[in-house]
């Protein structure tokens, strides 16, 4: 059976160590989170993860949702986690405490989201896409809005949702045809079907709160005529309790791949009132709050599985015996060494650490970055965070997503056919893992959202607010023997990634389809790139820290930075080379010999 620890050393480095240069705490609100209260946080969560989650995950996959009589009913023991999960508070760990919040950091949340994701991704997913709808609904909702539901949501009594899919729309938003029609009281009535909806209908929560995208009767065609509407499943009275039943029914649930627990909903929207949020067909640009930070809470998903499925791997590798160690036996009292001596194995195991220690080291560089857009008081800083945090947003979805699903495969690599069977679990993360690079946008739409809008956005001032700091980086440790090992292959990365990013802005000028071919590559080249300048710089701190530790903490860091930069970050060699290769050889392929 699988088993899941937090990572609670490694989340403590994490936050007061790798971040010590964020100065979070001289931010206006951080007097009132000191470092004790962020690790009983993590702490607390680390055993909501692991005693109350995880014992889930594996009857959740087995046992799946059930749909009766147009009700979903989630795998055995989801409610009862989810009424515990409420009573810890965790709905509203983030939230405003004028709705009830406890207004801790992002930074706090990504880590604990993280554990959510590891230990049940499937539960996890009704809760992030509350977090989700919350945000939406505080940048873009009335007042009267917010105060009706975010106390609500925020209290973890009712959920959120994202309806954006039709059977017919689905990347082109463009395509949507969900109609909505304006009423005399200032309501909108709304008829159509979405499909693929997580958590559309389910058991947990008292109300539904679904944020559907349709389109009004005079809307212009495409993406400029959609507008936003809050859908409750049961309408709210005015003093916020609950009135009849709304006309949004889930007809049918989808049998899927993984993340079996969580329902995937087809919605039909029967003259459903809905509620216009934000202007009339300014609906996707209102919607993209949403969709941000459902992005990088999908990246996390990356993370969290890779890191599971990272920790059974270690621990299998430890005790399977199995063959003899190349230099001779290790173990000659034992018919044969354990897995972990081969070479190969202790790749695939190096690499999955080197992944999801690095994710977790951006992630939280990102969550950073959120909270400095949210609460610095200097409007300058501000804006280079929220310029950070959009250009990092399709890299953190679609790099950690990829990461994830190839270290969950490395762990069922390591397993060999132990791994491939049901009985380890290990497969279900395998299964748990793809559809995070499939949903909130295929990773290849992030790629383009890089490389097509964030690139350009405001003559590069998005790209500046990376180039920069890894520049000053590097320029304030030329000449540093000591870390030479961490920053000459940045340095390297570095340079192929500026050339790259220029040979990308000059040939597309000319023809877009260069942009296209080279952005799926570029996103990774970008991404090692990110990760190379979060290891340089965890290097550094293990450094000065390693003489008083007797733990091997900080060591198993240096070893792991060491590793990444000589078997990990070359990588960026091979994608720079095809980054320059151009177009032609996938441009020129005759479409009839597909
Ligand atoms: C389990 C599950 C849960 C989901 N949850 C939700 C949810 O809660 N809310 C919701 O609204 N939706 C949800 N979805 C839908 C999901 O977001 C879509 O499946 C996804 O956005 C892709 O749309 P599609 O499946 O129609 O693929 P398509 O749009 O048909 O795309 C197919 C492929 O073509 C590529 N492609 C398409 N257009 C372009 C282009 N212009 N340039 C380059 N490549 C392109 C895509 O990258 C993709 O690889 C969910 C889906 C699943 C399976």
């Amino acid at each position: 059976m699988a088993t899941y620890k937090a990572p609670l050393r490694d989340m403590r480095f994490i936050y007061h160590e790798f971040l010590a240069d964020q100065h979070l705490e001289d931010m206006p609100g951080m007097e009132d989170v000191p470092p004790e209260l962020v690790d009983a946080v993590l702490e607390e969560m680390a055993k909501v993860a692991e005693n109350i989650l995880f014992p889930l995950n594996r009857s959740g996959d087995e046992e799946g949702c059930r749909l009766e009589n147009g009700e979903v009913h989630t795998p055995r023991g989801f409610k009862d986690a989810y009424q515990r999960y409420r009573e810890g508070g965790w709905p509203g760990l983030t939230s405003r405490p004028e709705y009830g919040g406890q207004g801790l950091p992002e930074t706090v949340y990504v880590l604990t989201s993280e554990m959510m994701s590891a230990s049940n991704l499937s539960f996890a997913i009704y809760t992030k896409l509350t977090h989700g709808a919350y945000q939406l609904l505080l940048k873009t909702a009335s007042e009267e809005i917010k105060n009706l539901y975010l106390p609500n949501m925020v209290e973890g009594r009712w959920t959120g949702t994202m309806c954006l899919t039709e059977p017919q729309c689905g990347t082109d938003l463009g395509l949507l045809r969900t109609k909505a029609v304006p009423q005399a009281d200032g309501t909108y009535r709304l008829t159509g079907n979405k499909i693929f909806i997580s958590g559309g209908e389910q058991d947990l929560s008292e109300n539904i709160i679904q944020m559907v995208l349709a389109r009004a009767p005079d809307a212009p065609p495409g993406v400029k005529g959609i507008s936003l509407f809050l859908v409750p499943k049961f309408l709210v009275n005015p003093d916020g309790s609950l009135g009849p039943r709304n006309r949004i029914f889930c007809t049918a649930i989808e049998h899927k791949m993984g993340i079996k627990g969580s329902s995937t909903c087809s919605l039909s929207l029967e003259d459903a009132t809905g509620y216009l949020i934000g202007d009339l067909h300014k609906g996707l640009r209102a919607m993209f709050v949403m969709m941000n930070s459902a992005r990088l809470e999908v990246g996390l998903q990356g993370l969290g599985l890779g890191e599971v499925a990272y920790q059974n791997a270690a621990a299998y590798a430890k005790e399977r015996l199995q063959g003899r160690a190349l230099t001779g036996p290790k173990n000659p009292e034992k018919p044969a060494d354990p897995l972990i001596v081969h070479p190969d194995v202790r790749r695939m195991l190096l690499t999955m650490r080197a992944y999801t220690e690095g994710m977790r080291s951006m992630s939280a560089w990102v969550g950073a970055q959120l909270d400095k857009e949210n609460r610095h008081p200097d409007p300058g800083i501000r804006q280079q965070a929220e310029d950070f945090v959009a250009l990092l947003t399709p890299v953190v979805k679609a790099f950690f997503t990829d990461l994830g699903f190839e270290t969950a495969n490395l762990a069922m690599q390591v397993y060999g056919g132990h791994g491939y069977i049901r009985e380890h679990g290990i497969e279900q993360f395998v299964r748990d893992a793809r559809i995070a690079q499939i949903y909130e946008g295929a990773n290849g739409i992030q790629a383009l959202d890089l490389v097509g809008r964030k690139l350009p956005a405001h003559a590069g001032r998005y790209l500046r607010s990376f180039f920069h700091p890894v520049q000053r980086y590097l320029d304030e440790r030329a000449g540093q023997a000591q870390l030479a090992f961490v920053t000459e292959p940045l340095a390297k990365a570095f340079g192929r990634l500026q050339r790259a990013t220029a040979f990308i802005a000059e040939r597309s000028l000319a023809d877009p389809n260069e942009a296209g071919a080279a952005a799926y590559d570029y996103l990774h080249l970008f991404g090692l790139t990110t990760m190379a300048y979060c290891w340089a710089r965890m290097a550094e701190i293990a450094q000065q820290k390693i003489k008083d530790d007797t733990t091997g903490f900080y060591q198993a860091k240096l070893d792991t930075a060491r590793f990444f930069m000589e078997r990990i970050l070359p990588r960026t060699s091979g994608l720079f080379s095809a980054i320059l290769s151009g177009s032609g050889s996938i441009m020129d392929f005759k479409d009839e010999a597909f």
